[in-house]
Formats: C-alpha cells, structure tokens, sequence
C-alpha cells in the first residue's frame, strides 16, 4: 500500500504530525502505524490521567531551560512553535484549557480524554488512516520511497515520520540507518530513603533546597515526603538533571537537604538565638518555627538530640548549632529510585547532532523526520515533555507538506 507521509507510531508526536500535516494539505494521503491495540496511550495515562498539555512559560529561552537534554537545539524550534501555540491550536479545536498556579497546563475537563478526542476527531475529519496491530519491523530506503514492513503487511512512501518513543528496536532500526543513539536511561523519578526522620512523615511537604554531594547538582522548590522517602519538584528536578550521574552511582548517592532554603547555617544559628530570648518560656516542640510543618519541625528538634518539651531559655550555645545544622544540612542516604507515576521520560534518543532543528529531519536520510522522545530531549515534569512532542511534530509536519 502506498501513501504519501507515513507516521511510525501512534503517540503525541505522531498524531500531532499528522493532523498538521493534513491541515496544510489535504490531498495527502497519511497513515499512522501504531502497534497497540490503542493509539495515544501514554497520553490516556499522561498528569495522572488529566493530560499535563504544556508549561505556562511564554519565552521561548526560557522554556528552553527546562530540558536538560535538548535546551540548546529547542531554542530555534521554540521561537516557530511553542506553548501560546499549542495553546492556541487546542482551544481553536474545541479544548477549554487553564494554568495551574504552578504553571501547567490541562484540559478544563481534567481529563485526559478531551486530547484523544479532539486528536481522534480531527484526525477522523482529515481522512487520516490510522492502523492499529501494526508493529514496524524494517524500514528501508528502496530507490525514492520508503519501505516500511510491518507484522501484517508492507507500505511504502515518500516521506516517514518516526515517532516511535523510546522504543529500543526503532533505535537499532535507526542506527541501521546510520544514527547514533544516546544510551537511554530513566529520568524523572523519585528518591527511596529510609530515615528515621522521615520515615512517620509522608504527605508533609516543605520548601527546600537540595544538593546531591557527590556531583554539584542542586535544586530548590517544594519536597514531598513519602512512603518511600522524597519525591516533589525539587527531586524530580534533581532526577532529569541527574539522570545519567545517577544511573552511573546506581541510585545510591547522598543528599544535603536545606529545610530554611534561604538561610545558610550561621544565619540559622542566629535566628534560634533570637529565639532563645523572644520565646524564652516556650517548649520547643510546640509551634513549629520557620515555616515548616509542625511533624517536620519536631521531627527535626528531636533529630538534633533535643527534647520537644525543653525550653528555649535553656537551649545550650552546643545545641543550637546542632539544631541550624539540622535544618539546613541534614544529610540523607539515597538508595534506590522509585517510579514517578503522574510523569516519566525516558534521556537518550537519537543524537541531536544528526538531527536538521529547521525542520525535523533526519541529517543522515532524506525524506526521514523524527519528532519527540525517539530524539535525546527530555525535560523536567510539568507538561515539557509533551511540548517537545508538539513542536518538533508541528515543524516537521510543515516541512514534509511543502
Ligand atoms: C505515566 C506517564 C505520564 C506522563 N505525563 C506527562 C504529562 O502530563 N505531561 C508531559 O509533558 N509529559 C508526560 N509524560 C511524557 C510524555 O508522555 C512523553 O514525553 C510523550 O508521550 C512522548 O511522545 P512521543 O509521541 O514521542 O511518544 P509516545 O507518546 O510514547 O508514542 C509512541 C508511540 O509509538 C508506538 N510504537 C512504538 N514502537 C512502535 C513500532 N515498532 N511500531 C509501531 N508503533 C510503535 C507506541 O506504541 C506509542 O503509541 C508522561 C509519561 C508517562 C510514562
């Protein structure tokens, strides 16, 4: 069977290409090659089931930053297609969206079935054939055209876009093809740690400042405290960052977690020392201090060998510093990593080096495009990942239809 664009994968990036691509000319024939039962998936499951669809970060360098992989060549495709657009391309097609205090972005419904929707409906409009249990298996150049076989049947075409994920037999496909791929490995995920201080706390959250010792890394944003040991903003950050110092250390490194953020230890021993003497008769263990959660602070006090009942007027000179380091240096052992459910990416891909950013294509075949996680660009949580999808599906679609 012959088409004219073929789509490997039906996920966000294929589906995104695809729509495009019809949009802008409608007498091509497009087919999509998902091999699941299902298309999209991923984005079913995506937010925890409500779809984070994009970052309210409207700056294009700006939002660039967010990638640890990728930052550099996203700058250029971002200043073609970025959040306003997506945006903008979704309500146009019928799908209310709204931003988060925290800045992502979902569908209004809360519900990751308005994207489906919306994608299987134009999809449906446009004439876009899409064929499920069809697993590729060889991609092939054969004089012009794209040799493409499946499980079920062979189909060629002019142009393919690959949008396959991170799908390890695509990637040997594609160094058939002469690619390189960066080796994949986890990003995105949280911290296992099993420590007394923690340990009676989850679900607490605190404002903090986290370094891992051993590699200069560091973050800063709300903690999550859970079953399983830390999880939140500031860790998942440290995870996309850290991704591949990690994998290297196993999972089992140390972390330095500051609970006052913005003080340093001598600014902290100062503040309790201000408190010695503002709340000379009160028990230490009874009003948390600094902002923190009351679990927390206790937790903290008692770790620093102090008892909640004492009273500040009796706290000792050797005591306090042990509580400001305590606070603001307390270390932690990391041992193991545990899925992030709402989000997780996979860094690796396809070598940016061989990749045109003007347009998506491939530098080492003509007429092949990639788009999305097959590429080695992941970005932190917070609807990043899937913005990748859009605009590197958006500009590919444009350059396959001129
Ligand atoms: C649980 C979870 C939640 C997430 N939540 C968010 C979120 O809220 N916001 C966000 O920005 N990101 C989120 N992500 C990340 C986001 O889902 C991905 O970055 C995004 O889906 C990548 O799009 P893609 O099209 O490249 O790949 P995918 O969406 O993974 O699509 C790839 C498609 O290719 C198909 N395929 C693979 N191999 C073959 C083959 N050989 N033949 C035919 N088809 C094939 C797959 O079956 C799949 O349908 C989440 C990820 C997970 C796992």
């Amino acid at each position: 069977m012959r088409y004219d664009i073929i789509i490997i994968g039906g996920g966000a990036a294929g589906f995104f290409t695809a729509i495009n691509a019809a949009t802008k000319n409608t007498d091509l024939r497009i087919a999509i090659l998902e091999r699941g039962k299902e298309v999209l998936s991923k984005v079913r499951i995506s937010g925890g089931g409500r779809c984070n669809v994009t970052h309210g970060e409207f700056i294009p360098n700006e939002l660039a930053k967010n990638y640890p992989r990728g930052e550099r060549e996203l700058k250029g495709p971002f200043h073609t297609f970025m959040t306003g657009d997506t945006m903008e391309w979704f309500e146009q097609r019928g799908v209310a969206l709204k931003i988060e205090e925290d800045g992502r972005v979902f569908p209004e419904s809360d519900s990751s079935s308005s994207i489906i929707n919306c994608f299987l409906n134009e999809a449906n409009k446009l004439g876009i054939e899409i064929l499920t249990n069809h697993s590729v298996k060889s991609i092939k150049k054969e004089s012009n055209d794209w040799e493409i076989a499946t499980n079920q049947d062979v189909f060629e075409a002019e142009k393919i876009m690959v949008a396959t994920g991170s799908n390890p037999k695509i990637w040997k496909l594609l160094e058939d093809l002469g690619h390189t791929i960066v080796d994949p490995v986890p990003s995105l995920f949280t911290f296992n740690c099993d420590d007394k201080r923690i340990k009676e706390l989850p679900g607490v959250v605190a404002n903090a400042a986290v370094k891992i010792q051993s590699d200069k890394l560091k973050s800063e944003g709300p903690l999550l405290i859970t079953h399983w040991g830390m999880s939140g903003p500031a860790i998942l950050k440290l995870s996309a960052w850290g991704a591949r110092a990690l994998e290297a250390r196993q999972y089992k490194f140390e972390i330095k977690v500051n609970w006052l953020k913005d003080y340093a230890t001598d600014e902290a021993v100062d503040l309790i020392d201000e408190l010695k003497y503002t709340h000379k008769k009160q028990q230490i263990g009874k009003y948390a201090q600094f902002n923190l959660p009351k679990r927390l602070w206790r937790s903290l006090v008692e770790a620093a060998e102090i008892s909640l009942d004492a009273r500040w007027a009796d706290l000792p000179k050797k005591k306090i510093q042990q509580l400001a380091v305590e606070l603001t240096q307390s270390v932690f052992k990391i041992d193991g990593k545990s899925t992030f459910k709402e989000e997780f990416v996979t860094a690796g891909g396809v070598n940016l080096k061989e990749v045109n950013f003007k347009t998506f294509e491939s530098k080492k075949q003509t007429n092949l495009y990639l788009a999305g996680e097959v590429l080695n660009i992941d970005a932190i949580t917070g609807g990043f990942n899937f913005q990748n999808a859009w605009t590197g599906a958006y500009i590919a679609s444009q350059a396959m239809t001129t």
